[in-house]
């Protein structure tokens, strides 16, 4: 079957996932093997080792690819596994431009793992004057996160990758709190995507995983030889489980939004709210951005608490204990809605003064809605607020 010119849910459910050959078995099967016996010396079926190839995790990884308009995806044990690779493609003494509201996770990627081979410059991508003045002679790539974490600005992707590539530059674009579903970065300009299929892709907080996705066939040989020789791969039963996850992305990121807009409506309105952070609130240039790049605006919100400053992290403190229906939780992306405080969870690892430059106070909370019944939502946080409904 062609699937390559069908809708995203299409695509979802039967791209890379034909009835399995041997058997039919409809659903593609977890294939638990490290190896695979071979007809004669020299005749196999593309399929040697485990960590070489496996038939789940390349059914997965056919369908990331067509999701993301892209020719090859390859997918690992975890998000940060995949950023990792993404960072090794580079020669040794690069210097990386990044985004400054980056995940804590692949800011200490760049900040302690890789610090001794390569140099990193953080910068407001809203800013191209800055993302011009950065750029050096041994700069190789810009690594962009639009909506980023846990601001929920957004980037034009095709004007950066315009100012990039004429720096001869990569663009790579985390596209995890997007998902496929609501942005493809490679069409907008980017050469590589990543995500933390953790999230929206796997959407039930139950596996962890990660893909690196492009359309460059020298790129993908390069990546294809790291996934193997490094050896971050994802296993059959995780594999498994993302593509059973991937298949309601389009229904859950529906949702998801039509959530969240009602709840950044209701918090924008709220006496003990100071700010919201969500991208459907945006006006101006971000909304035109928007309009051009996103297919709607995510499940994603993050709010400042008012009050008095010297207090946030009590203030903070004390309506996070008051969340019933939200866990307090790291992660993002499931079903099931949960909430975060930025500061002390997820941007712990980003010194104080770095992180508060930035916009990440101690009052700031960080919503990830979920799916549940809106109403149920907005009661759980009016009583965390300490307000009325
Ligand atoms: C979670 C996350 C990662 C890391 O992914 P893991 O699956 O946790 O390793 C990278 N980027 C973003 C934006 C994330 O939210």
């Amino acid at each position: 079957m062609d699937t390559t010119l069908h809708g995203f849910t299409t695509r979802a459910i039967h791209v890379g996932q034909a009835p399995d050959p041997a058997t039919g078995a409809t659903i593609v099967p977890i294939y638990a093997t490290s190896t695979y016996t071979q007809e004669s010396l020299g005749h196999h079926k593309g399929f040697e080792y485990g960590r070489g190839d496996n038939p789940t995790r390349l059914a997965l990884e056919t369908a990331l690819a067509s999701l993301e308009h892209g020719q090859h995806a390859f997918a690992f044990a975890s998000g940060i596994a995949a950023c990792d690779v993404v960072v090794r493609l580079l020669p040794a003494q690069s210097h990386i431009i990044a985004g400054h509201d980056l995940y804590g996770g692949v800011y200490r990627l760049f900040q302690q793992v890789h610090h001794d081979n390569h140099r990193v410059t953080y910068v407001d991508l809203s800013d191209s004057v800055q993302l011009i003045n950065a750029i050096r002679s041994d700069t190789k790539i810009l690594w962009v996160e639009t909506p980023t974490n846990p601001l929920l600005q957004v980037y034009d992707i095709e004007k950066l990758a315009e100012v990039a590539h004429a720096a001869g530059l990569l663009v790579v674009v985390d596209n995890t709190f997007a998902s496929p579903y609501l942005q493809n970065p490679l069409r907008h300009g980017a050469d590589i995507v990543v995500h933390s299929t953790t999230k929206y892709i796997g959407g039930h907080s139950d596996v962890l995983g990660g893909a690196i996705v492009v359309n460059d066939d020298q790129l993908a040989n390069r990546i294809k030889f790291l996934q193997n020789a490094a050896g971050a791969i994802i296993g059959p039963f995780e594999a498994w489980l993302t593509l059973r996850g991937l298949k309601t992305l389009a229904l859950r990121m529906e949702r998801h939004t039509v959530n969240a807009m009602k709840i950044a409506e209701f918090l924008q309105e709220h006496p003990r709210v100071r700010q919201v952070y969500y991208p459907g609130l945006s006006k101006g240039e971000a909304r035109e951005i928007l309009a051009r790049q996103m297919k709607g605006f995510g499940g994603m919100i993050s709010f400042e608490l008012g009050g008095d400053a010297d207090h946030a992290l009590e203030t903070a403190r004390t309506v996070l204990a008051r969340f019933r229906l939200f866990s307090l939780a790291e992660s993002l992306g499931g079903v099931e809605s949960l909430v975060g405080h930025p500061a002390t969870m997820t941007h712990a690892a980003i010194p104080r003064a770095v992180r508060e430059s930035r916009g990440i106070r101690d009052g700031l909370i960080r919503l990830s809605v979920g799916i549940e019944d809106v109403e149920d939502l907005l009661a759980d946080i009016a009583q965390a607020l300490g307000g009325d409904h």
